[in-house]
């Protein structure tokens, strides 16, 4: 052939590296798939509510039938439970699919989106996807310099990306920190806010970043079922913005980009206050649990406030990498993050209480 498919710059894109499914790693190695715990996808460790199972079996009689394109009662839900009008919401097959949405909506071929080093790998992914040029800010003490950051915007910025907590590091940034970044935006900017583990917060760093979606018409905050909530399977997620940057996102989503059993299974979810809570006590407890294991050995690791922590496992760039593989032999698997350019560490999901003895069994015997 004498020509190549497709724009450089999608030929340019490294794909997403997930967590290894557990199949893949009892074939690989020859394990029981029983006895192999996954700590690699900041997944809830108790699984998916059992409201959200029941809401599921109702919903299955209905299958036969397109999902409701406009989500009526799960944004009802969304809108009472962070008192917003449903204009305000766009539902995604994930919260990736918002962070997707945002730069399909907005970005053209060439112009800037800021996001911060060690940040998110799936803003980079959406940047390139669009043709957009990725400006990357260096990390301050592993998460976002917002001063730099906010320096960092020109007349050709159109999007900017921050985590908080940020993923893979658990960096996080004070309300007041975010607060002083918004007003130093040009109106022009849009910035996504992206709050994937905001339900694991201490209630002393909870904020309310719903008041500043009021205050500014360019910001998006984007939120999902993936992880306290416990339905990363079903995909599902959502953005709250005013209505003209709700319009545009909801422009060019597919329009049955949430499944019905979806959609039912988070109007449960999000209504189980129970569940929410058990999953914050046992991720707190677990925190506590292998970091103790991390000072215990010695290991540096940078405190987190999401469902997992980044540990730092060796001094030399083939640390992760080498130390994974022995995990994976052991049947554990956490996630390298040598993608992130952290060669030198590991981002280990927090489990339940056995899940992490198992882990920190298996690092004790390989770095012993
Ligand atoms: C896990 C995660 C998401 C959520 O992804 P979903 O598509 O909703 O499963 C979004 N942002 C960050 C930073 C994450 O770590």
């Amino acid at each position: 052939m004498s020509f190549q498919f497709g724009p450089e710059y999608i030929r340019a894109i490294a794909p997403y590296q997930g967590g290894k499914p557990i199949s893949e790693v009892a074939r690989e190695f020859g394990l029981d798939e029983a006895n192999i715990v996954k700590l690699a996808s900041n997944e809830n460790p108790l699984g998916m509510p059992e409201s959200a199972r029941q809401a599921m079996l109702d919903a299955m009689s209905d299958l036969g039938r397109y999902p409701d394109a406009n989500g009526f009662a799960l944004k009802a839900v969304i809108g009472t439970k962070y008192a917003v009008a449903q204009e305000w919401i766009t539902l995604g097959n994930g919260s990736n699919d918002i962070l997707e949405l945002a730069a399909h909506a907005l970005v053209e071929p060439g112009h800037e989106v800021i996001y911060a080093q060690y940040s998110f790998a799936v803003y980079a992914l959406a940047t390139q996807a669009v043709g957009g040029k990725a400006v990357v800010v260096a990390a301050q003490d592993f998460g976002h310099d917002l001063t730099a950051m906010a320096a960092a915007i020109t007349a050709d910025t159109r999007l900017v990306f921050i985590a908080n907590p940020n993923n893979p590091t658990g960096t996080f940034l004070p309300a007041e920190a975010i607060a002083a970044f918004l007003a130093q935006v040009p109106p022009q900017v849009v910035v996504v806010l992206d709050e994937a583990y905001n339900e694991y917060l201490a209630p002393e760093l909870q904020y309310d970043s719903i008041a500043w979606v009021r205050q500014y018409p360019n910001l998006l905050v984007s939120r999902t079922l993936s992880k306290a909530f416990g339905l990363a399977g079903l995909r599902i997620g959502f953005g709250i913005a005013q209505p003209a940057v709700t319009d545009l996102l909801n422009r060019i989503r597919q329009p049955f980009n949430v499944n019905s059993m979806a959609q039912a299974a988070a109007i449960a979810a999000l209504n189980d206050e129970a569940f929410l809570a058990k999953s914050a006590q046992l991720n707190s407890a677990g925190y506590v649990q292998l970091t103790a294991a991390f000072d215990a050995l010695g290991l540096q690791y940078v405190p987190s406030s999401g469902n997992f922590v980044l540990v730092h496992v060796g001094e030399d760039d083939g640390a992760g990498a080498r130390i994974n593989l022995a995990l994976l032999k052991r049947g554990v698997i956490v996630r390298p993050v040598g993608n992130y350019g952290l060669p030198q560490w590991l981002r280990v999901s927090i489990g339940l209480p056995a899940e992490n003895a198992t882990f920190i069994t298996a690092l004790n015997a390989i770095l012993a």
